[in-house]
């Protein structure tokens, strides 16, 4: 666990990801919400999708103090990326466009993670939800996804600013996240993957 890492992009420097994140503006804010115990995780798809996008930011924690500060940020409408009874398409909502630009809020972590974080931020829970189109897939195979469907933080950020933003392509920002898949893939050894998510991912 001593080896040298990337400040940045926090991977092992021998394979610092830095090169390939882009530097993307967009009229939508991103703010990513994050558990403390997602920082650790091996892939960390949070930090590289605000490290990707000029206008986004980043706040690791459980409860976050300044969040009534953060979301009425002027210029900005306030939304939630998380299901919910009284959920829309985030197309609709981003409709009008001569309406304020949106702040999209975004937890990242696991379901009962950023649950607990809406539940420890009650604010959370008061702004409009907002939810991606279905049957989105996702490329990301190597963490159990806790439903059929699911997207990584970065692919879900990706697919929102698309939605929201065409004709503009946010697809770059995935350029480091499919190179940490593959160095991960390639790290247990294609056998290894094929037996524990080839299977699993064929009969979803
Ligand atoms: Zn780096």
């Amino acid at each position: 666990m001593s080896r040298a890492q990337c400040p940045r992009c926090t991977r092992p420097t021998e394979r610092c990801l830095c090169a390939l994140i882009p530097n993307l503006p967009s009229r939508t804010r991103v703010l990513i919400l994050q558990h403390p115990s997602e920082v650790k995780h091996a892939l960390n798809t949070a930090r590289l999708a605000a490290l990707g996008l000029s206008n986004a930011e980043l706040l690791i924690g459980e409860v976050f103090e300044s969040l009534s500060t953060v979301l009425q940020q002027p210029g900005y409408r306030a939304c939630l990326l998380f299901p919910g009874d009284q959920a829309q398409p985030l197309r609709q909502l981003a409709e009008p466009l001569a309406e304020l630009p949106l702040l999209l809020v975004v937890p990242d972590g696991t379901w009962r993670k950023a649950r607990k974080l809406l539940h420890l931020n009650p604010l959370l829970t008061s702004l409009p939800r907002v939810v991606l189109p279905e049957g989105l897939q996702s490329r990301y195979r190597l963490r159990k996804a806790p439903m059929p469907g699911a997207l990584s933080t970065i692919e879900a950020i990706v697919s929102a600013l698309n939605t929201v933003e065409a004709p503009a392509c946010f697809d770059a920002l995935l350029k480091p996240f499919e190179v940490l898949i593959e160095g991960q893939i390639e790290a247990m050894g294609e056998q290894t993957y094929q037996r524990n998510h080839g299977k699993s991912d064929a009969s979803s």
